[in-house]
């Protein structure tokens, strides 16, 4: 069964979280309540299912993660950033 992590619409789950993982059959239906507080819950893309690697990289995260960004200033000519 795959894991799927869902997050509060609101705060004040007496779990203390304001996200949680559960796992579910993958044919049951998303969960639209906290099983703990009731409260309406979202589901978020898991991070389980979807490696970074399938994220387009933007520059900010380019330079986030220790890139050097380059732009082309002319042709040939690289301006560092
Ligand atoms: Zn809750």
């Amino acid at each position: 069964m795959p894991l799927y992590e869902y997050e509060h619409c609101e705060p004040g789950c007496p779990s203390g979280k304001d996200r949680f993982v559960v796992r579910r059959p993958v044919n049951a239906p998303p969960l639209t309540h906290c099983p703990l507080c009731k409260k309406p819950v979202r589901k978020l893309i898991s991070s389980f299912n979807t490696p970074n690697l399938l994220k387009p990289l933007s520059v900010s995260d380019a330079k986030r993660a220790g890139f050097t960004v380059l732009k082309r200033v002319n042709k040939g000519e690289y301006e560092r950033l």
